[in-house]
């Protein structure tokens, strides 16, 4: 992004001339990133932020092509969430953080590719299709947001927004080779952001470097009264200055270096902390004693949630209908044929762990160790500053691979999972590549609105390193 914006100004490239090339691009792109775009709307955009350019604006953000995930409302443009219940739904109105970005005067190039609801790790429960890892097609980008990490990584913007409700920007930054900000709960408004888990999700910056995340942070967060838990104080002032890490401690969780994580990952890892280790910072080891619990306390918690956030999909107030001779047929045959089996499987196990005789052993019980997990971190944030880690326990594995084991795909999100439970902010970044080449991502974690360490920590380790810079 400051790069793109560095040469509209230094070089004199044409913002409209950048648009239009990219739109080129995206017609034709095989990574299947994207699910629609707006040429008009784009290229008028772009025609904007040029003359504001030539009259010697400084904003960062005029003319910059971002990618949005598709569940994010845009106003007349298609929000279908990779769901044929949405397929023709164009929203009335924008997500706050679209505001944000065309105030500012960025362009929105097109919206990206997601598992069906955000629900997934690998961008290939789309009712669109599986979206391709750049680096490999054979192989998955991750999810949810892997049409924008896809897109990231290829170059086909200056950089995107996902969601993160369990590790879905996170996720596929890692797989994809890129960096990936989920932010504190309630920094940045789900205003227009389509429910799945409401308090999980958040969505947040995906970008090349850790100055681009910082810069479309800044952009989209703040306090916005139509999200009622959007944080009206608290926001760190942020900096595009590496931080300074002398005597910073980074807490590594003994537990996240344990059984099913990658030689390779555990290598590109183990290499990262040492450089934090040169960059002056102090290594601590921390425990985070109810870790292994976070994944189930997740699926109780998210589709519980997601149960009840999906029920408005009814074929009654909008989205598809299905034709039938009841009104209950229509309930029925909407959902059964709007749904994919995974959004299906989320909604009766949500429903389940919420009846009436098994909310106490299931959802009253996730959300008690639920706290149990914020507990942890507070106390490891007694004898650290940040936490260090792995982003996932693999690199990007085969397009059809564990598509018929979601348990096996679900135990993927155990790293990322624990940040959205305890609401905190966490980034992925590249630290290196596995034995087959692919990127391996690194992941920190901070107290609550601590981005500005997350950032200036992943900005100081890219300002002596290179994987960010790696193209695939
Ligand atoms: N992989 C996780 C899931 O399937 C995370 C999804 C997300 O963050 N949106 O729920």
């Amino acid at each position: 992004m400051l790069e793109t914006a560095r040469r509209y100004r230094r070089d004199g490239i044409s913002p409209v001339k950048t648009v239009r090339d990219l739109l080129s691009a995206i017609e034709v792109e095989p990574y299947n990133a994207f699910i629609s775009y707006d040429e008009e709307g784009a290229l008028l955009v772009a025609e904007k932020a040029e003359r504001a350019i030539e009259k010697g604006s400084e904003e960062p953000l005029l003319g910059l092509p971002i990618a949005v995930k598709d569940n994010i409302c845009t106003k007349d443009l298609p929000t279908t969430c990779a769901s044929n219940i949405l397929a023709d739904f164009a929203p009335t109105y924008d997500a706050y953080v679209i505001e944000r970005l065309k105030v500012r005067g960025a362009v929105i190039i097109g919206k990206t590719n997601l598992d069906e609801f955000a629900m997934g790790s690998t961008t290939t429960t789309s009712c669109k299709g599986p979206t391709k890892n750049p680096w490999d097609i054979t192989r998955t980008p991750g999810g949810s947001s892997g049409g924008s990490a896809a897109a990231v990584a290829a170059g086909l913007c200056a950089g995107a927004l996902g969601s993160d409700t369990g590790g879905s920007v996170r996720m596929p930054a890692s797989f994809c080779g890129i960096t990936g900000l989920k932010p504190t709960y309630g920094t940045v408004s789900r205003y227009g952001l389509v429910a799945f888990a409401s308090s999980l999700d958040q969505i947040g910056p995906m970008t090349r470097t850790a100055r681009d995340a910082a810069v479309l942070f800044d952009a989209i967060r703040g306090h916005d009264p139509q999200d009622s838990t959007s944080l009206v104080e608290g926001y760190a002032p942020l900096s595009l200055n590496g931080h300074d890490l002398t005597g910073v401690r980074i807490g590594v969780p003994r537990a996240f270096f344990g059984e099913g994580l990658a030689h390779d990952v555990e290598r590109s890892v183990r290499y990262a902390q040492g450089v934090f280790e040169e960059l002056g910072a102090t290594i601590v080891e921390v425990e985070l004693p109810h870790l292994a619990y976070g994944v189930a306390v997740y699926y109780i918690i998210c589709t519980a949630e997601a149960s009840s956030n999906l029920a408005r999909y009814d074929g009654v107030r909008y989205g598809y209908r299905a034709g039938a001779a009841t009104l209950i047929d229509t309930y029925l045959n909407t959902r059964t044929q709007g749904f994919n089996a995974e959004v299906k499987r989320r909604i009766m196990l949500g429903t389940y762990v919420l009846s009436a005789g098994y909310y106490d052993q299931y959802y009253r019980k996730a959300s008690q160790v639920r706290s149990l997990i914020v507990k942890d971190f507070a106390g490891a944030f007694e004898h650290c500053d940040m936490l260090l880690g792995p982003t996932t326990p693999c690199t990007a594995f085969g397009l059809g691979e564990m598509l018929d084991d979601p348990l096996s795909l679900y135990l993927l999100d155990i790293y990322t999972i624990p940040a959205n439970l305890a609401g905190l902010p966490a980034i992925s970044i590249p630290c290196g590549f596995g034995d087959t080449g692919l990127p391996c991502g690194l992941q920190l974690m901070a107290p609550a609105l601590r981005e500005d360490l997350l950032l200036g920590a992943s900005i100081a380790f890219q300002d002596v390193t290179n994987f960010h810079q790696v193209r695939p």
